[in-house]
């Protein structure tokens, strides 16, 4: 019934002053974005602007709060321990749909009396915080243009960040100091609900708007029954109510929908894959690039009132289960990564589509795929929305991170990770389990300033180390765990290692001269008879390497106390 109250309340239409202005085909520039939140800041202590650190280009990146405390430090506390959603805008600056959806919002909110309650007293108001413009350098970088198939507005930022990243793939990497004050915002609020708004490209069908919400198998228990089980359900009916209908964003699977489409994997590097490991309740919002830009800003604005009724009406449930999601993730025992889709469980959901044509074009003269919006259609279509892990690994009790990897360690810190240095005094040995590459593959192009290692496959060895100070430990039995073992885990999708963080272990840095080599090489089989049985072996059965001097001797070298143990030895370790 509670929704009954809500809606009214939050779904108030008005077109007089700025709500005119945010309602055209046209989205401002940074410089006039910000310069109104700021006057709104000054006009009403209900909103305030933080400055809350810089971005790629230079500029700041700002958080705008309604509803926080009286100042800021109590703003964010009030965030952390309450129900809190924030919304994050022009990630691709491209999409700027979210940023005239929240100045309409806050219009609304404004015109509305600023309620603080529920039509009935009884439900409180979220903290909610929007970031007005993620992509600073992409705001800045405006046209016309760069949306090629996009339906307005008249002018809009650009998709790559001031460095030319695309930000919504830096989560993990961090290449962009954007990542860095995202990071401060976001542990800063610690909000329940995170929505990250977009533009979608892709096949053309009637739905204004779809969403992205994580992938079930990769979430906590308490937050996948959370996310499909009340969330959504509810969504698709106050959005009903608001007059438009929710569906889940159109991934194919094959050249059109009705060969089904696919649930998205949200890996880290996302915005909502990053979010959700912290056990936010995440969705990705995708407009549609042919619909008009005040319907895509209208329908946009309509699921930031949903979910801001739904957030009303379920505080506590959403509350409920992020404590229980951070208690699963601190007591998991194996962390599973490699998720694979399912291609064998098949669900069936009802679509509504445009006919897919293919007539021949006049210039090129080839035929090629097009939808006839005279043919629209309604029917089931596959939904690929099963994922399989397809790896896991045991939970340490800690892991360890050499010094040296600053980089690291300024990661860990900036996601508020728990660590603990070792100092002079508490130098030790201590049994580890260590990581060994044994093969990559590197692609020829790079991904995002990045030549992302593939087929990576690695062995684990337990090795008697001694810390040194500046070293640190991370226990694994915190809430951020899903983060730590997300990046730590070396083969999960988006790990450090993949990213090219270790890439400096995986060259070698003395080699030997075979001339001189070979004449040690009698002293170290005498000294090492299982090398030298291995080796007798080798050479019995591999008629290759029983012909090659090179290989021999390597082999020899590599198995020698001669040979670096730093080689494709990573500096993280696990403690059990
Ligand atoms: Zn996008």
């Amino acid at each position: 019934m509670k929704k009954v109250f809500i809606l009214p309340l939050l779904l108030l239409s008005y077109n007089k002053g700025y709500s005119q202005q945010w309602s055209a085909n046209t989205t401002p520039t940074y410089p006039e974005l910000i310069a109104h939140l700021q006057q709104l800041d000054k006009q009403h202590r209900e909103i305030r602007l933080y400055n809350m650190g810089p971005s790629d280009h230079g500029l700041p990146i700002y958080l705008c709060v309604v509803n926080g405390a009286k100042d800021s430090l109590k703003t964010f506390i009030k965030a952390r321990n309450n129900t809190t959603i924030l919304i994050n805008n022009a990630i691709h600056a491209g999409e700027p749909d979210g940023v005239n959806a929240s100045l309409l919002w806050l219009e609304q909110w404004i015109r509305a009396g600023k309620p603080t309650k529920s039509r009935d007293g009884k439900d409180d108001f979220p903290v909610i915080a929007f970031i007005p413009a993620y992509n600073v350098g992409g705001m800045m970088n405006r046209s016309s243009k760069s949306r090629a198939n996009q339906n307005g507005p008249e002018a809009y930022g650009f998709r790559g960040s001031a460095k030319n990243l695309d930000l919504n793939r830096d989560f993990i990497k961090m290449d962009a100091v954007n990542s860095f004050t995202f990071a401060r915002i976001f542990h800063a609020l610690d909000p329940d609900i995170f929505i990250d708004n977009h533009v979608s490209n892709g096949a053309d069908y009637p739905y204004t708007l779809t969403y992205i919400s994580s992938m079930k198998e990769r979430l906590a228990p308490t937050m996948q029954a959370l996310t499909y089980e009340s969330c959504i359900p509810i969504l698709k009916d106050y959005c009903q109510i608001g007059n438009f209908e929710l569906f889940p964003y159109v991934e194919l699977k094959g050249a059109t929908p009705e060969s089904g489409i696919v649930a998205f994997n949200d890996l880290p590097r996302y915005a909502m894959g990053y979010t959700s490991l912290f056990h936010s309740l995440s969705f990705t919002v995708e407009t549609h690039m042919l619909k008009a830009f005040p319907q895509r800003v209208q329908a946009t604005l309509n699921f930031m009132n949903s979910m801001i009724a739904y957030a009303i009406s379920h505080s506590q449930e959403i509350e409920t289960a992020r404590t229980a999601a951070k208690n699963w993730a601190k007591n998991q025992t194996s962390y599973a990564y490699n998720y694979q889709l399912d291609e064998k469980q098949v669900d069936q959901i009802r679509f509504k589509g445009y006919e897919a044509i293919y007539p021949e074009h006049p210039i090129t003269g080839l035929k090629q795929l097009g939808y006839d919006q005279k043919q629209p259609y309604e029917k089931y279509i596959p939904y690929y929305n099963h994922y399989q892990a397809k790896d896991s690994s045991s939970v340490p009790k800690y892991y360890i991170v050499s010094g040296q990897e600053q980089a690291i360690i300024e990661r860990l810190e900036s996601n508020q990770i728990e660590l603990t240095r070792i100092t002079a005094s508490s130098i030790k040995t201590i049994e580890v389990s260590s990581f060994i590459v044994k093969d990559f593959k590197a692609p020829s192009k790079p991904y995002e300033g990045h030549f992302k290692l593939q087929n990576l496959q690695v062995d684990k060895q337990l090795i008697t180390l001694e810390l040194k100070a500046g070293d640190i430990l991370i226990a694994c039995n915190q809430d951020k765990a899903n983060f730590i073992h997300a990046v730590l885990q070396p083969l999960a999708e988006d790990s450090y290692l993949t990213w090219n963080f270790f890439d400096s272990y995986l060259q070698q840095k003395e080699y030997f001269s075979p001339y001189v080599f070979k004449e040690q090489i009698a002293e170290i089989l005498n000294t090492q008879p299982k090398l030298k049985e291995a080796y007798e072996a080798r050479k019995r059965l591999d008629l290759k390497f029983a012909n090659d001097e090179w290989e021999q001797l390597y082999f020899i070298y590599q198995n020698s106390p001669y040979f670096e143990p730093s080689f494709m030895r990573l500096p993280v370790y696990e403690v059990y």
